[in-house]
């Protein structure tokens, strides 16, 4: 399909980006498709092998780097490296769907700057940096470690929010979800509007 989109919602872990996006999922005239997104990390409580990402072994990711198979990827922890397979925007294009994207801020400025044209950014704003704490303290799936490494990078992740095209400031979840239906749903052209 030659006239398919790309939806990037970027924000820092925790900004509640995942639930606008499983959101937009439901809202089949939006005709969208969640890009699968391949990592070397663990899978965490429930995540399945081929829904949430495509989990490889380290080496396995090292190899589709040195292939060429990604259109972008990034380490964005140690050793914890995520990225999006070419092959998953061609899958979804032939569908004759929009890809949406769940992604960090440098896959998601990457994914604007290779498509400018046909690429809706849209930057998830946590109301604050100790409420993204609060957050993902709730989660409970991680180690405090591994939640202070995912606080320090969110201050620098809020600096990026300006390069995209759209900031949604997740204060509330309801006023949130509206606006991202509101601002994907004029960019697809999609008819029938939300009740
Ligand atoms: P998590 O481990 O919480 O699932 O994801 C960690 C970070 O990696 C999140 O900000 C998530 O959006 C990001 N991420 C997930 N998939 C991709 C991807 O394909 N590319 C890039 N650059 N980041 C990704």
């Amino acid at each position: 399909m030659s006239e398919g989109k790309l939806i990037v919602f970027s924000a820092p872990s925790g900004s509640g980006k995942t639930t606008i996006v499983r959101h937009l999922l439901k809202h089949q005239e939006l005709k969208l498709d969640f890009s699968i997104s391949a990592t070397s990390r663990e899978p965490r409580g429930n995540e399945v092998d081929g829904q949430d990402y495509y989990f490889l072994s380290l080496k396995d990711f090292k190899q589709k780097i040195k292939n060429d198979e990604f259109l972008e990827w990034e380490e964005v922890y140690r050793d914890n490296f995520y990225g999006t397979l070419k092959s998953e925007v061609e899958r979804i294009w032939n569908k004759g769907k929009h890809v949406i994207f769940d992604i960090d801020v440098v896959g998601g400025l990457d994914i604007k700057n290779i498509y400018p044209d046909r690429t809706l950014a849209v930057f998830v704003k946590p109301p604050s940096i100790e409420e993204l704490k609060i957050r993902l303290k709730k989660r409970k799936t991680e180690s405090d470690d591994k939640i202070n490494m995912r606080v320090a990078k969110a201050s620098i992740e809020l600096a990026t929010a300006p390069q995209f095209d759209f900031i949604i400031e997740n204060n509330h979840l309801g006023t949130a979800l509206k606006e991202a239906y509101s601002l994907v749903s004029n960019y697809v052209g999609a008819e029938k509007p939300e009740e």
